[in-house]
């Protein structure tokens, strides 16, 4: 398509039907390591490390538990399905292994660059370090690229519920050089407000580095307000209910709350998680989701799989899904992988790279096609 060209007027189903979503170069930002195994993997590792635990050796049977356990609708309850994907990676081995299928699983879902996130604090059950569980996830990815030139990034989460985040957010910046590009805090929401963990996250920000914050998924408003005001966080995971600070008045016009405002003028990339979230309960309806209140009115937000097995879902999956629920067009999907790269905590060289040398071809391309 030339420059001067309309852009294509398909929108969502007549769109997903035109061309490959899959093929189309999407970002991931907000991805489990521990919640995106494949059932074979899962079955495999449980195996040769001797886990009894598994609810059933068959692999659509596994699947199909995961995915049950993930309709319950609670956080909670969704947390649940890692005791078992958490118990097959205690080994440097099946870390390598996961990670290195993780970008193997980017590449087919045309992913080009994408960034996961663990705690490895629950990985040392069987003596490893958390150094050691950190470097051979490191290695998995660093394998996974080379074969497959998906580029990556890996987060270091602390577990909200726990007291060992100051350790995590050294840990993360002590892999900074190899790989780890920021820090999270994750885990059930309810109960557990981010701002517990300001230490850590002024370690993260003294040593001039990257923080995503799980926040206003299974609270309110509060929780995304500590993120970013306590905690400092440059991205918010999820960030679903910051429509409650959005008031929709009777003749269709938005009205922002301080927060929402903030959150559109700072351009604070929101990473969100359709499928996810219907499943933890963050919504109710698919229809009623935020995302695209929050793309309309030009928050910086992005797609994400958040857990590929328990939610049964990859990028390809969410990317259709936000097409048709909210007739998205080419150029919208355009927008969407731009808002990622341009969040992600790859270094800016990295970033521009990545858009003018692979995303941006990668959309003309579908533009010509559909012209
Ligand atoms: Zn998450």
């Amino acid at each position: 398509m030339s420059p001067s060209s309309p852009p294509n007027a398909l929108v969502g189903k007549a769109l997903t039907r035109a061309i490959s979503i899959r093929s189309l170069p999407k970002v991931l930002l907000h991805e489990h390591l521990d919640g995106g195994l494949r059932p074979t993997t899962v079955i495999e590792l449980a195996a040769q490390s001797g886990y009894t635990g598994l609810p059933t050796t068959d692999p659509a049977e596994l699947a199909a538990w995961f995915h049950r356990g993930a309709q319950r609708g609670s956080l909670p309850e969704y947390l649940d399905g890692f005791r078992h994907t958490i118990a097959v990676m205690q080994t440097t081995e099946s870390l390598e292994r996961v990670a290195f299928e993780f970008i193997e699983d980017m590449y087919h879902d045309g992913v080009v660059y994408a960034e996961v996130r663990f705690a490895p604090l629950y990985h040392c059950e069987h003596g490893l370090t958390q150094d050691e569980v950190v470097q051979a996830v490191i290695s998995g990815l660093e394998r996974g690229e080379r074969t497959y030139a998906v580029q990556w990034g890996l987060i270091i989460c602390a577990m909200r519920h726990l007291r060992h985040s100051v350790e995590a957010a050294e840990l993360a910046i002590r892999h900074r050089r190899s790989g780890v590009v920021g820090f999270d805090l994750a885990g059930g929401e309810d109960g557990f407000p981010p701002k517990k963990h300001v230490d850590a996250f002024q370690a993260i920000e003294r040593a001039n580095f990257y923080i995503t914050i799980h926040a206003g998924e299974a609270y309110g408003p509060e929780s995304i307000w500590q993120a970013l005001q306590y905690c400092g966080a440059h991205r918010l995971g999820h960030a679903t209910r910051l429509r409650d600070d959005i008031t929709v008045r009777a003749d269709g016009t938005l009205m922002l709350g301080e927060l929402a405002q903030y959150v559109l003028d700072r351009r604070v990339p929101l990473e969100m998680c359709i499928t996810s979230n219907l499943h933890t309960g963050a919504c109710t309806e698919l229809a009623e989701h935020p995302f695209g209140l929050f793309f309309r009115q030009g928050f910086r937000v992005c797609l994400n799989t958040d857990d590929r097995l328990m939610s049964d879902t990859s990028m390809t999956r969410e990317t259709t899904l936000a097409t048709e629920l909210f007739d998205l067009s080419l150029k919208d999907l355009e927008k969407l992988s731009l808002n990622a790269m341009k969040s992600a905590f790859a270094p800016y060289d990295k970033r521009l790279k990545l858009i003018f040398e692979t995303i941006r071809p990668g959309f003309q391309a579908a533009h010509a096609a559909l012209a």
